[in-house]
């Protein structure tokens, strides 16, 4: 018999389980965003991105909150963002620096990130720049061409 605890853990794990959703978890782990941030950062349709949020709003991943027209997600507790950070340093070539990392601005959409936490970088004109999303280095790539 499976004890209730490891149900919840399971679903939650369920939650968190799809590729885009771990991406929505890290754009959201620094700061609140829009659907439409969202999709910009990522590249997507809005709709795609809202499918993914109320997955995650369900498993009480994300919580959002209403300012004006816009509607605000950030993610819920903590310890969703130590997991998905847990995961990110398993797996990703350069690990989540523990020491202090110097500030970079994602030259598109303003979020300010840190060499190890950007999902993509690359040098134009001698610049090295890191980008939250494959929608922002797109951008980038389409207004200023190739990084090298
Ligand atoms: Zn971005």
């Amino acid at each position: 018999m499976t004890s209730r605890i490891f149900i919840k853990q399971a679903n939650l794990v369920k939650a968190l389980s799809h590729p885009s959703r771990l991406e929505l978890i890290h754009l959201l782990r620094s700061r609140a965003l829009t659907v439409s941030q969202m999709a910009k950062m990522l590249g997507k349709r809005q709709a795609y991105v809202s499918q993914h949020l109320l997955i995650l709003k369900r498993a009480k991943v994300t919580a959002s909150t209403r300012h004006g027209k816009e509607i605000y997600y950030e993610v819920a507790d903590p310890h969703i963002s130590t997991v998905c950070d847990s995961l990110f340093s398993l797996v990703h070539q350069t690990p989540l620096s523990a020491s202090p990392e110097p500030i970079v601005v994602d030259p598109v959409c303003k979020m300010e990130l840190t060499p190890s936490r950007a999902s993509y970088t690359g040098q134009y004109n001698g610049v090295r720049y890191y980008f939250c999303g494959r929608g922002c280095i797109r951008q980038f790539k389409s207004q200023h061409g190739v990084l090298v």
